[in-house]
């Protein structure tokens, strides 16, 4: 079986090893035993599904939210030779696909997780070969988490009514309260947890209260020539940020959703081969974006939780080499966050305060930014990292009341 294993790894996806935990997730899977992953963004996630699609008899299910991920996800599958088909409202070959299921000519069958719901669906899974239910992004499922969708709650009938086929889920962002609670909404065992590490020690954390917006990025746009990423709060702050910075020469473009779908298109195509290029976004930009050498990501006001900080953060220097993260915050940007908690539901107002506070203790801490950051994904840091704007130049004092602790107990 090993060898089957290794063998499929080198001949189908052309890798000479596993990396982190991707061998122990799929040694559960292929036992049969229900399994949450939680594996950091470029970890690796998708082998650990694929990889048992191909190994086992009988079709994967994979649960995903986006129907333009899924279908990045079905082009690579297939240009690897996996047989990869997707049911969504965009498909129009379903008869297709059903009778490919049906024969047993499917390794991996996307789907949106509102499909769960449907009957004709249960049914048709019920008279198909299902070797494994993969759910990506399946924090989607948890209220805590920080991008709660409804849909997900649609999965557990589904997935009890296949109590034999393995589930494994994953995401790349679950706090240990959320992590929790994915594990009791998709009815995975306590001890079916996988956790990657989460460090990036070649990004340095910089984290800088906003005094002068406009010279504390040029300061950052001089220093680092190679291409980067801005995040921006809002759509119109994008556009203008870009123009201001465009006029001083460097090549720069803005991307939010806003823009005309191909206008956003071209954009990022000329993004990924660019080798100075700034792309000035909102948080609509990097998902699915596979570019290795963005040398710096800047926030240009506070992300919304520490989870997306991570993640956005972490869109640089994924080839290994030197990066920098730099955080500009404000404190009207936890009186705005604050003021946001009063427009969700009763039952997210918890998560939403709680997201807040962490973002607050990352910001003002004295210490280790790295810390807090491994620190909120369950890992447990060294003191110093040594590759944070605290650790190479310790703040000369600790003031206990600063502004956002203030903000945030008010
Ligand atoms: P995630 O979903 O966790 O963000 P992906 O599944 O998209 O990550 O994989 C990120 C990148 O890592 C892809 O380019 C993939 O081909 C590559 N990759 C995955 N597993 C391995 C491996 N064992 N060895 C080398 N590269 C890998
Ligand atoms: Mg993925």
């Amino acid at each position: 079986m090993r060898i089957n294993l290794f063998k499929i790894l080198h001949d189908i996806f052309g890798f000479e090893t596993f990396r982190g935990v991707q061998e122990s997730v799929i040694d559960r899977v292929m036992a049969s035993q229900r399994t949450l992953a939680v594996m950091p963004t470029g970890a690796g996630k998708s082998l650990c599904y694929q990889l048992p699609a191909v190994a086992m008899e009988g079709c994967c299910v994979v649960v995903s939210p986006l129907i333009a991920l899924m279908h990045d996800q079905l082009r690579s599958a297939r240009a690897l030779g996996i047989r990869a088909a997707s049911l969504t409202s965009v498909d129009e070959d379903w008869r297709e696909t059903q009778g490919q299921l049906l024969a047993g000519d499917l390794d991996l069958l996307y789907v949106a997780p509102e499909r769960a719901s449907n009957e004709g669906f249960r049914a048709l899974l019920e008279r198909a070969r299902i070797c494994l239910f993969a759910i990506d992004e399946a924090h989607c499922v948890s209220e805590w988490g920080h991008d709660f969708r409804p849909d997900y709650r649609l999965l557990r009938p589904l997935l009890d009514r296949f109590p034999q086929v393995p589930r494994l889920a994953l995401t790349a962002t679950a706090d240990a309260h959320t992590r929790q609670d994915i594990l009791a909404q998709l009815g995975i065992p306590d001890d079916g947890l996988i956790i990657s590490g989460f460090d990036r020690p070649n990004i340095r954390y910089v984290v800088e209260p906003r005094d002068g917006p406009g010279r504390q990025i040029g300061d950052i746009l001089a220093s680092n020539p190679g291409p980067g990423i801005i995040y921006t709060q809002t759509r119109a702050a994008t556009e203008k940020l870009a123009a201001s910075l465009g006029a001083k020469g460097r090549p720069v473009l803005p991307y939010h959703a806003g823009l005309a779908p191909e206008v956003r298109a071209r954009n990022q195509a000329a993004f990924i081969t660019s080798e100075d290029m700034v792309m000035v976004a909102t948080v609509a930009f990097g998902m699915g974006i596979d570019k290795p050498d963005v040398r710096f990501v800047v926030h240009a006001g506070l992300p919304k939780s520490i989870e997306s900080y991570y993640q956005e953060s972490g869109r640089a220097g994924r080839d290994g080499s030197p990066a920098v993260a730099t955080l500009l915050w404000g404190a009207e940007d936890f009186v705005r966050a604050r003021q946001r908690i009063t427009e969700v539901e009763q039952a997210r107002q918890q998560g939403e305060r709680a997201r807040i506070a962490a973002l607050g203790a990352l910001v003002e801490t004295a210490g280790c930014r790295r810390a807090v950051l491994l620190r909120h994904f369950g890992e447990d840091p060294p003191q110093i990292c040594g590759n944070c704007d605290n650790c190479l130049s310790p703040p000369a004092s600790i003031d206990a009341t600063t502004t956002a602790q203030k903000l945030l107990s008010a």
